[in-house]
């Protein structure tokens, strides 16, 4: 009677403790990504502009056939859109 009992108390615990890692694996997986969005955003980008050094999860992007280029604020944005003759 004892023994029956300790086997399945047995398969429990080896099944709880299989879900409990499976969990804690996909909770790992999770977080990587994370990490690593971090490390994007904590690039600094020069705006083409003013030349100041702007976080990218902070700077205002413009997509060009040149690549992307990253703006301190909307007015460097504008200035680096608008034509020359409008500087001058
Ligand atoms: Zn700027």
């Amino acid at each position: 009677m004892f023994l029956p009992r300790l086997l399945v108390l047995g398969a429990m615990t080896a099944y709880a403790g299989l879900r409990l890692r499976k969990h804690l694996g996909q909770g790992q997986a999770a977080l990587q990504p994370d990490a690593k969005t971090k490390a994007i955003e904590d690039v600094l980008e020069e705006d083409p502009v003013c030349h100041r050094l702007v976080p990218r999860k902070q700077a205002l992007t413009l997509n060009r056939p040149e690549g992307i280029r990253y703006f301190c604020s909307e007015s460097c944005r504008r200035i680096f859109l608008q034509p020359e003759k409008e500087q001058a």
